[in-house]
């Protein structure tokens, strides 16, 4: 399967809106680094029938998918509700048009009653409207150590500790995409063993009450042992020159537009 990476950058991307001059608050990453300028965390996984999940529909998901030419995903699943992770909902109607039905979604109870609050009109039956004014959902909810199927592909969850909320892991055969994550319980720990790529939220260098720092993903590389492992949902004093100097040389740095694959 090929994994892209859609964006990889924390709640506020890099840069964040600011700066002196108006022009962004890069924190410690170099602005002239093209690597360095990350949007908001998603990805696509496209399988090998073809079809495709989209991980999360943050507010650039738009310029995302026009970016890396993905004309059409098949199904959507939802990490968790933070906006940064849900805000480009709205988004979703133009597949909708594209695929001519309601787009499943699959998300938890919490993570679905939030999206219901926030986005109440995308939940309304889909009734015989010629043209999609609105997105329209078709919901699956799921909890965290579920295993179901996604257009032919089994997909694994696991529950997260995310600060003072939980968020969910995802596995897709050998792949898995866990972001916005401080603390992963031992079931999850077990569930991710054997991973080719090992996508993982590291908002920054030291530690963080809600995200992953480096000093706790290697603490998970060591127990999961994965072949390869990305980071991502990278914050402003993740500068990706820095990062390649100075981390061990089998963990790699995300980009956006980064593509991955695996068996
Ligand atoms: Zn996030």
């Amino acid at each position: 399967m090929k994994i892209t990476i859609l964006g990889c950058g924390g709640s506020g991307g890099v840069p964040l809106v600011g700066g002196d001059d108006g022009q962004g608050n890069w924190g410690i990453c170099d602005p002239l680094e093209q690597k360095n300028q990350r949007t908001r965390s998603s990805i696509v996984i496209e399988l090998n029938n073809g079809k495709r999940i989209l991980i999360d529909s943050g507010p650039d998901i738009r310029t995302q998918l026009l970016r890396e030419k993905i004309g059409r995903v098949d199904a959507v699943i939802y990490s968790h509700a933070h906006a940064d992770h849900i805000a480009g909902l709205d988004e979703l109607r133009s597949i909708n048009r594209v695929l001519g039905k309601a787009l499943p979604i699959y998300a938890t109870k919490d993570t679905l009653s939030e999206l219901k609050s926030r986005f109440a009109y995308a939940f309304k039956p889909w009734k015989t409207q010629p043209y999609f004014f609105r997105p329209v959902l078709d919901v699956h909810q799921i909890d965290y150590y579920d295993n179901f199927m996604i257009e032919n592909q089994s997909i694994q969850t696991c529950e997260q500790i995310h600060g003072f909320c939980k968020s969910m892991g995802i596995r897709c055969g050998d792949v898995a995409y866990c972001t916005d994550v401080v603390r992963i319980p031992e079931q999850g720990l077990k569930i991710l063993s054997n991973l080719d790529l090992f996508i993982v939220g590291c908002f920054q260098r030291n530690e963080h009450p809600a995200h992953a720092w480096i000093g706790k993903v290697l603490e998970w590389k060591k127990i999961i042992k994965p072949k390869r492992t990305i980071l991502t949902h990278m914050g402003p004093d993740m500068d990706w020159n820095w990062l390649k100097a100075n981390l061990p040389p089998d963990i790699e740095v995300a980009y956006d537009g980064l593509i991955l694959y695996s068996s």
